[in-house]
């Protein structure tokens, strides 16, 4: 792949911001480069200090875990980082545009919008799956992003492996997003086995899932190296802070935690989905290969009230494209589960279905 035809070219030809940490990779030194106070933070002593810009001690860690090289990583500031950089090599307002497939996760829309980048929707079919014809004929010259998310958000669905390859295979004018913020719970392999194959491939993954590390923020981006280069070219300097940083990689030595989550996780969604077949009010549970299902109920706007009412939050998904009354509930603990349990069927108790 030609990738400089693809990618802006004040982007390719810019000469980055080069910071002090960049210019002097050691790490011992009298540091007087980086206009740093030299007594500490008053708080834990390495604060002082700007951090890694590049983050190669957590991308060594995740290179093992996600068998890739590290110089396919990039770490974002969440994934919505990575979402906002990729549309700002990519496009620009007069002659590009981005393809999303929903219901899917809203993100790319709104990132879309703030870059006033014309965006084309291509619903999922009935089944929730990719409508890969009508892809391939809205693809144009003008395109240059392809969003799959997978599994889904909101429906928690795989997209079928073989539509995917199919859009990989026929669209290499631009570039195909394929975003894995729910691969760890699904028991399908990662794209990112895939990267050699497909120079136009990026594959998105997050900590804030499985990994239990929402409130760190820290997203991943896997992609070719050149395109991985570019993503550092553009990014904030030092997007990742020190504390970020060195709480990430404590936590990625401990892989137990995550597996053992995701397989108590996959335990609770069983047991929920079991109790809920048997409520009146409920209409269709989707497959789910993620950490949530979606629902449909019956009176759908209403239980959702109720459910806040009783301090029970779920996120109400009735409005969106293919979703009408439908809620997507997160699995929570054995106990949380049981209480959404026992709240919708007095909920449907109380209200004749
Ligand atoms: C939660 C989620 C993300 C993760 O976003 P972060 O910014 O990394 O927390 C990305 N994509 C989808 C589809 C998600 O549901």
């Amino acid at each position: 792949m030609d990738y400089k035809k693809y990618i802006l070219p004040h982007i390719w030809n810019l000469k980055p911001y080069s910071s002090a940490r960049d210019e002097f990779k050691g790490n011992e030194g009298i540091f007087l480069d980086a206009n740093e106070n030299p007594f500490g933070s008053g708080s834990v002593e390495y604060y002082n200090r700007y951090p890694d810009p590049l983050q190669w001690k957590i991308k060594e860690q995740i290179a093992q875990i996600k068998k890739c090289s590290e110089d396919e990583i990039f770490l974002g500031n969440g994934s919505d980082e990575a979402i906002d950089l990729l549309i700002r090599m990519t496009c620009t307002s007069d002659s590009s545009s981005i393809i999303v497939c929903p219901p899917t996760y809203g993100m790319y829309e709104v990132s879309a919008a703030i870059n006033n980048i014309p965006l084309t929707k291509v619903n999922l079919t009935t089944e929730y799956q990719l409508n890969v014809d009508s892809i391939l004929k809205t693809i144009d010259s003008t395109t240059r992003l392809i969003f799959i998310c997978s599994p889904n958000n909101p429906t928690g669905n795989l997209m079928n492996r073989e539509d995917i390859i199919k859009i990989l295979d026929s669209f290499k004018t631009g570039f195909v997003v394929i975003d894995e913020a729910y691969i760890d719970f699904s028991d399908q392999p990662s794209f990112v086995q895939e990267l050699s194959k497909f120079p136009q491939l990026i594959v998105l993954q997050t900590l804030s899932k499985a990994y239990g590390l929402a409130s760190l923020r820290l997203g991943m981006a896997f992609a070719n190296p050149t395109i991985i280069k570019l993503f550092n070219k553009i990014k904030p300097p030092y997007n990742i802070s020190g504390s970020t940083q060195n709480l990430v990689r404590t936590a990625l030595e401990n892989n137990h935690f995550v597996a053992e989550s995701i397989k108590q996780l996959k335990i609770n969604k069983y047991h929920l989905i079991t109790e809920l077949k048997h409520i009146i009010g409920v209409s269709t549970i989707f497959h789910s290969d993620a950490n949530f299902i979606l629902v449909k109920f019956i009176r759908a706007h209403e239980l959702f009230n109720y459910l806040i009412l009783h301090k029970i939050i779920t996120r109400n998904r009735s409005n969106v494209a293919l979703c009408n009354d439908s809620i997507r509930i997160t699995i929570g603990l054995e106990s949380e589960n049981k209480e959404l349990i026992d709240k919708i069927k007095i909920f449907y108790t109380k209200n004749d279905v």
